[in-house]
């Protein structure tokens, strides 16, 4: 056990914002001004998939909109409860790419590991909505075994520390897993695959960037934003914290039908994304996962919006637009 007035004094804001999001469908009705009809729904696609949402990304959205595209992210709506035919509970291979507890391979040179089943936000449309956190949390005494597995292997050059949000786990936690990997020479790149940056900013505080200067390897650092909505001043600051650190900065976002299937939200996101310090890296089509059907968009539509993506963006500011197809080598083009 802790202290208690350890615990205090190492108690930065994030986490107590991170502790009081919202989680009750009526609060957040209520906060944006939308009626009694969207609870019910929202109760019983909650009871299979919580709502989560942190406050500052909930002032983010528009009041009296059910249509905002940030709110469709996390809203849980009747719709997640119809079955649709192709959508699975493991849809892209994950429980069959496990090397250790935690921790997933499939492409070479690279592993990833679920360094912990929280997130600051449910996204509704997540493809680990029924992933068996529980069992693959690599932060409990899985951990080690994860670590052990990646030093024993030396055609792994970078770890991704993913999960969950592994930007949710403390600062001493995070020390503690990059004090092993510094001590493991043939890992030359640390990646981190959190959407914390946009969901919760504050998170970037003086601890964290203690801990990413303390670190012996380059760091990418992937965030996740799906419209320029999520952008504020808050995230710019953060992400201007994270820049000066000399983090590699890059987004993924997820193509959504309703929150981002348009060319306007996506160039205005790769630009708003080029003026933060951070370049597009992959627009995602949908893994088919059970509850998530009424988000897709078919491929040819998703090809169309690429293609005027490419139109009218210069290069290095269009997202490759891929899926995971499982047993690939790589993420797949369209
Ligand atoms: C997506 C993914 C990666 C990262 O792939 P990149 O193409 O390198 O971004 C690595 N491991 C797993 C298991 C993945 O799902
Ligand atoms: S932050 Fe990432 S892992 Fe967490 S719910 Fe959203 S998409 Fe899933």
């Amino acid at each position: 056990m802790i202290p208690e007035s350890h615990v205090l004094r190492q108690t930065p804001g994030w986490q107590q914002l991170l502790g009081a999001a919202i989680t009750d469908p009526a609060e957040l009705l209520s906060r944006l001004g939308l009626g009694p009809e969207w609870l019910a729904p929202a109760r019983a696609a909650a009871r299979r998939f919580p709502l989560r949402v942190p406050a500052g990304f909930v002032a983010r959205m528009r009041r009296g909109d059910p249509h905002d595209p940030l709110l469709r992210q996390v809203l849980p709506l009747a719709e997640e409860c119809l079955a649709a035919a192709g959508y699975t509970r493991d849809p892209v291979g994950d429980l069959s790419a496990r090397r250790a507890p935690g921790l997933l391979q499939k492409y070479a040179g690279r592993v990833l590991l679920t360094a912990t089943g929280a997130c600051a936000v449910h996204c509704r449309y997540c493809f680990r909505r029924h992933f068996p956190y529980g069992d693959e949390n690599a932060s409990a005494d899985h951990f080690r075994a994860a670590l052990e597995e990646i030093a024993a292997d030396a055609s792994i050059r970078e770890v991704i520390l993913s999960g969950g949000d592994p930007l949710t786990l403390s600062d001493r936690r995070l020390r503690e897993f990059s004090d092993v990997l510094a001590g493991i020479a043939h890992v030359e790149r640390l990646r981190l695959h959190t959407r914390l940056p946009v969901v919760l900013p504050e998170r970037i505080d003086t601890g964290l960037i203690d801990w990413l200067r303390s670190l012996s390897v380059p760091v990418v650092i992937v965030i996740h934003a799906n419209h320029p909505n999520e952008l504020d001043e808050t995230v710019a600051t953060g992400l201007g914290l994270l820049r000066a650190e000399g983090a590699t900065l890059l987004n993924q976002s997820v193509l959504l039908k309703g929150v981002n299937d348009n060319p306007g939200a996506l160039i205005a996101l790769s630009e708003h994304l080029f003026a933060l310090g951070v370049l597009p890296y992959y627009l995602h089509q949908l893994d088919r996962v059970e509850g998530a059907a009424h988000f897709e968009v078919e491929d040819a539509a998703a090809r169309q919006l690429h293609d005027e993506l490419r139109h009218r963006l210069p290069g290095y500011l269009v997202p490759r637009l891929v899926r995971e197809v499982e047993g690939a080598p790589a993420k797949q083009s369209l």
